[in-house]
């Protein structure tokens, strides 16, 4: 059967408080090969009114030629954090990840080496049933001794976390990941 490792599993039980803003639900484990799940998958509602289909915001920009980013052509636009999620429904915005504030990096070491952005937030095309995966690399001991040091819940310190939007009647799928620690 699937499990969940030890990290994972309390991150599934409470989620990281930077997602207070949103409704979470946990899918279950998935193995990785025979390990289990260091992962943990929310499906995202809105805390409002319970809808699942959202807009995602960003702040794009344009990659220069050359491109300075690995894996992003020159000319292709990336959606630079934070990132908010506007309930299509009702909507509300709720936070959904800021890299200067959010996971291990944010909370630890004063921010992830993302670039963000401050002016021009704008919603990525289409709108979006979203997933959102805090994943836990660390060892529990060493979370736990981090987050008894920085007063928060062992959860928050996620080392690298995945945005996931399934568009919803047609569009491009929205994925993007950001490494945390
Ligand atoms: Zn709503």
């Amino acid at each position: 059967m699937d499990s969940w490792s030890p990290e994972a599993a309390l991150a599934a039980a409470q989620p990281p408080a930077s997602l207070s803003q949103l409704a979470l639900t946990a899918l279950p484990p998935r193995n990785i090969g025979s390990r289990p799940a260091f992962a943990v998958e929310f499906s995202v509602s809105c805390k409002t009114c319970n809808h699942a289909v959202f807009l995602i915001s960003g702040f794009p920009k344009i990659a220069p030629d050359p491109s300075p980013y690995y894996g992003l052509p020159p000319g292709k636009t990336f959606w630079r954090p934070p990132h908010n999620l506007k309930c299509l429904n009702c909507g509300s915005v709720a936070k959904l990840f800021d890299a200067r504030t959010d996971g291990y990096d944010g909370i630890c070491n004063g921010g992830c080496s993302y670039e963000s952005g401050t002016d021009g937030e704008t919603f990525v095309p289409g709108s979006f049933k979203v997933t959102v995966t805090p994943v836990y690399n660390i060892e529990l001991s060493e979370i736990i001794e981090s987050a008894a040091a920085f007063g928060v819940q062992t959860p928050d310190l996620f080392d690298s976390f995945v945005i996931h939007g399934d568009p919803v009647g047609g569009g491009k799928r929205f994925e993007t990941h950001y490494e945390c620690a």
